[in-house]
């Protein structure tokens, strides 16, 4: 019989009497149960982090600055265990270790311990708003109090520690859901972080959405961080609003990559290349559309090709596996309807495009031409593996192609000029523009959508500022 793992509430472990299966989506195999949390255990958990806020952010900032670090060395002393959790349930192969590694469920952990060991070195001084003979006006830093967050499922631990690790930072408390279809991993990340942290500062409810809403509709909450798609990012707003709470939305991208024409095609395609098919393509930031010049079309299209057919792809605990499955079902259909409806408008596949059978989800890397502003694969978010390349005339016409959709997330200039290169980027509606990378996100560098992908940051100490509200002391001289 197959586990059972349970939630975090309270620092104890909690099961339900519903549960649901987990599976590995390169096997289809179940990897153990989950509980499904009920309203009442939704209420428990707000109840637990709410009696321990005052005391957690009571204690002086050095302590809760040590007990982080201590934190960032749990994760990587269980950095093998839970990054086999990561491959077996959320599919990206372990992968190298570090960041100029290929980019797998061991960078995903080392993220887990970058992104623990920042926030907890970085501070939130008061700040000196104004001064002279008759008054003095600080600002300070307060928490909110309880943070619900609710993760996405492409990078499971990783997400969920962007949205715990700040908030604790600062005193706030935490509980957290993770996404339906890769649970075990986080459920036992905070298992595993409770062993140093008190009871009741991060906990956990598991569950399919509606257990998303019961959390961040209720009116005990009092911030949300979300990460997610854009229609349930909506609806938490929706909720979050009746309530008067703040929230952070990271929703989905469309992001358009852009080569100038004087980029060097050979030179830049392993940069392309990862930019959009990091983590099989379900990345937020990845590269999803790229526009290329007339007169790059072919040498970029080919140097693409290549690096596409050289990828092993695999069960990603198997050694030597680059590529891993789609993640589940959904996001698996979507691909293969997007794909199709390429053909259907008129693209040509250059490479993949055909699922691979079972069983797993996978589904081969694809590049498609021959399609324009307007078809689906173009205008709509695939996560997944599959690029369209759009030939593009001017550069004016490359950057309105980039600007006309309701996304704005990330983008990226390509060229061997950089200045050149920053006047386009300046020009593009998206929370980050990279040159001659896409997708290097770094914890010291805010990140965070424009237009409909979402509003506020995370990372560095704008990151910080999100999960505190400001306080004004203000004396008179
Ligand atoms: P999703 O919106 O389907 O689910 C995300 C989470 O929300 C899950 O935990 C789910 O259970 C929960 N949920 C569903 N309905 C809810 C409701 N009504 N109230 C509260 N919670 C609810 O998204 P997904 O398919 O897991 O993630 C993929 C999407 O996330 C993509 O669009 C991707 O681009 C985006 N994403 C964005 C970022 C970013 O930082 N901007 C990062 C990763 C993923």
């Amino acid at each position: 019989m197959k586990n059972t793992y349970l939630n975090t509430l309270n620092g104890k472990p909690v099961g339900s009497d519903k549960t649901f299966e987990s599976l590995n989506p390169a096997t289809g195999e179940s990897l153990g149960s989950v509980p499904i949390s009920t309203q009442q255990q939704v209420a428990d958990a707000i109840a637990a982090a709410r009696a321990a806020q005052p005391a957690w952010a009571a204690r002086p900032d050095a302590e809760r600055k040590a007990l982080m670090m201590k934190v960032a060395e749990v994760i990587k002393a269980n950095a093998p265990y839970l990054a086999d959790w990561v491959t077996r349930e959320q599919g990206k192969p372990l992968g190298g270790l570090g960041p100029d590694q290929v980019p797998g469920a061991r960078f995903e952990l080392w993220g887990c311990e970058v992104w623990t060991q920042v926030p907890a070195s970085l501070d939130l001084p008061v700040e000196l708003a104004f001064e002279d003979d008759t008054r003095r006006d600080e600002v300070h830093r307060k928490p909110f109090g309880v943070v619900a967050a609710v993760a996405p499922w492409n990078w499971p631990l990783l997400i969920a520690i962007w949205q715990i690790i700040p908030s604790i930072r600062v005193g706030n408390t935490v509980v957290l859901k993770p996404s339906e279809y890769t649970s075990i991993g986080t459920l036992e990340l905070v298992r595993l972080i409770n062993e140093v942290l008190p009871a009741g500062v991060v906990n956990t409810v598991s569950g399919p959405g509606e257990v998303g809403a019961w959390l961040t509709g209720d009116p005990g909450i009092d911030k949300v961080m979300f990460t997610g798609s854009g229609p349930t990012g909506a609806k938490i707003a929706q909720a979050a609003a009746k309530n008067l709470v703040p929230v952070t939305l990271e929703l989905g991208g469309n992001d358009a990559a852009i080569m100038l024409p004087d980029a060097d095609p050979k030179a830049m395609a392993m940069g392309l290349f990862w930019g959009a098919f990091i983590n099989m393509g379900q990345t937020c930031a990845a590269a999803k559309r790229l526009y290329v010049p007339e007169n790059l079309f072919e040498p970029t299209v080919q140097a693409l090709k290549e690096l596409a057919e050289m990828m092993p792809m695999g069960d990603g605990l198997k050694d030597g596996m680059v590529m891993g499955p789609i993640q589940n079902k959904m996001q698996y259909d979507k691909v293969v309807d997007l794909v199709d409806s390429a053909r259907q408008q008129g693209g040509t596949v250059v490479c993949g495009g055909k699922p691979a059978g079972g069983p797993g989800y996978f589904y081969p890397l694809t590049l498609v031409t021959g399609l324009k502003d307007g078809d689906r694969l173009v205008d709509e978010e695939q996560f997944g593996p599959v690029l369209p390349i759009i030939k593009y005339r001017t550069v004016d016409e490359a950057i309105a192609s980039a600007n006309r959709l309701d996304a704005g997330l990330g983008a990226s200039v390509w060229s061997t000029d950089v200045e050149k290169a920053k006047q386009v980027a300046s020009r593009i509606q998206a929370g980050t523009v990279w040159i001659n990378q896409h997708g290097m996100i770094h914890p010291m560098v805010p990140f965070g959508g424009v237009k409909g992908s979402g509003y506020g940051v995370e990372f560095g100490l704008d990151g910080l500022k999100a999960v505190t509200q400001p306080q004004v002391i203000s004396v008179k001289k």
